[in-house]
């Protein structure tokens, strides 16, 4: 690091601005969010500043000597001339200040940073002056990552904290605070209900704390694979988590959002060797929620689409455990996405069908020609080691053989594959195209084109 963050205390310290104009002006806005006195130093200000110093929100000094910057804990100089910056610079510095001279690297000690305000919690981004781009980048993941109330939450929490250590025992304060930041009353700042989040902490206290503490379960949806697809509520869970069970489809970078010290637990299926039993997954995750950790269920796409979630649900209700369920984006809609397509496509398709090829064991075989009518796009999960018998279905029940089939293996990860051939030559396509799993295979059938006018329909 060639500089080094730090926050300075500006309570009943004077912060010196030089200059009248604009750039002067927005060093004034930044330092106007803090407790600083401005002194601002110009023979003549701009409406904005003339307006500070009236409504004695700064004072103005017109005319410039080293006495002015004796003591103040930081000299913006933003005069816009390059003679008075460089005469500025020097009288401050014999004043032993710390400088900023706006637009001129080689003569400060210090830059502002990149500032996400949730006041009394603040965030500061600094890339050193090699990538601003980037640092703008940084800044606006952060402001949908820190909700608006968060800071409404941080101070109330700093006004509770004297009540909070005299009636939550030591032991179970950090659980307390941890159920205060991540449990209902941030939920409850985060929809903006302000009362409610204090009322909830101060009911809570008054009942001397929360108690034992209390495991949860999370069903969150991973996605498809690429990790920028995961929702805002999957990615806080993980970085929440006290354990993850994660399957195979789970992409690693997904995982590597996850809260460092945080139990990676693999349930899934390895290629060629024997997969975690789902009664397992039931029990070890139940059990992890006993012990009092929050346990996220990593599933790939949606947790609810051939997901096996009711199992767990199931599991979670009967324990008596708190449990959510966070939906993420499925194989079909990353897929379609990939193929430059809707799922539906309005005047062509207005039914959608999701099918597994995989059922449970004995149940009859899917009814692949029953599902496919005029109007519909078929999004097949697992089917690749189905397409014959997908084939031989429709076949026989007369659909049409010329319909589009289309393939995407991997979507949104960097193995996407695709292809595309006639619903006729489906599993000669799979084998010569190599395509494996996972992959969606979608077969369409356009409406009629005279239905298609006449319907009318809005879909
Ligand atoms: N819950 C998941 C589906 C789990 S079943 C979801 O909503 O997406 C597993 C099947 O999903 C795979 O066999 C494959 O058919 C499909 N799948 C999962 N990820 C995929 C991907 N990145 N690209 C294509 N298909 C995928």
């Amino acid at each position: 690091m060639k500089t080094f963050p730090m926050f300075l205390q500006m309570t009943g310290r004077d912060v010196v601005i030089v200059g009248g104009g604009e750039q002067a002006a927005q060093k004034a806005r930044l330092i106007l969010k803090t407790e600083a006195r401005i002194v601002l130093v110009a023979p003549d200000l701009d409406p904005e500043l003339t307006a500070l110093v009236r409504d004695g929100r700064a004072v103005q000094v017109t005319t410039l000597s080293v006495n002015v910057f004796r003591g103040a804990a930081l000299v913006f100089v933003a005069t816009g001339c390059v003679g008075l910056d460089y005469a500025a610079h020097a009288l401050a510095k014999e004043a032993g200040a710390m400088v900023n001279v706006v637009d001129r690297p080689a003569l400060c000690d210090a830059t502002t940073p990149s500032i996400v305000d949730r006041d009394p919690v603040v965030v500061a981004i600094s890339t050193e002056g090699t990538a601003p781009v980037l640092a703008r980048q940084i800044k606006s993941k952060m402001e949908t990552l820190l909700e608006p109330g968060l800071g409404g939450l941080a101070a109330l929490a700093g006004r509770l904290r004297p009540e909070v250590s005299r009636r939550v025992p030591q032991h179970q304060r950090r659980f307390f605070w941890d159920w205060v930041f991540n449990g209902p009353p941030r939920q409850a700042m985060a929809r903006g209900a302000a009362r409610q989040a204090a009322s909830l902490i101060k009911d809570t206290l008054a009942a001397g704390g929360t108690g034992a503490v209390q495991g949860s379960i999370a069903l969150v949806g991973a996605g498809p694979g690429a990790a920028d697809l995961l929702t805002l509520r999957a990615l806080r869970l993980l970085q929440d988590a006290d354990v993850i069970y994660y399957d195979r489809l789970v992409d690693p970078a997904v995982l590597e959002l996850a809260r460092r010290d945080a139990e990676r637990v693999f349930v899934g299926k390895e290629v060629g060797a024997s997969s975690w039993p789902q009664d397992r997954i039931n029990a070890v995750i139940v059990a992890a929620a006993k012990q009092g950790r929050k346990v996220v269920r990593l599933k790939s796409g949606d947790p609810g689409v051939f997901g096996r979630l009711r199992e767990e649900l199931n599991a979670a209700h009967s324990a008596g455990i708190a449990v959510e369920i966070v939906p993420g984006v499925t194989a079909a809609s990353a897929a379609a996405a990939s193929l430059g397509r809707g799922l539906t496509e309005r005047g062509q398709t207005d039914r959608l069908m999701l099918a597994t090829a995989a059922c449970k064991p004995g149940d009859p075989d899917p009814d692949w020609a029953g599902m496919l009518q005029p109007g519909t796009t078929l999004a097949v999960y697992m089917g690749i080691n189905k397409a014959r018998t997908i084939l031989s279905d429709m076949q026989n029940a007369g659909v049409p053989l010329s319909l589009q089939a289309e393939i995407v293996s991997h979507a949104s990860t960097p193995r996407e594959r695709s292809i595309s051939c006639p619903l006729g030559q489906l599993p000669a396509a799979l084998a010569q195209g190599c395509i494996e799993n996972p992959a969606i295979i979608f077969i369409r059938w356009p409406k009629p084109a005279h239905a298609a006018a006449q319907s009318g329909c809005a879909a």
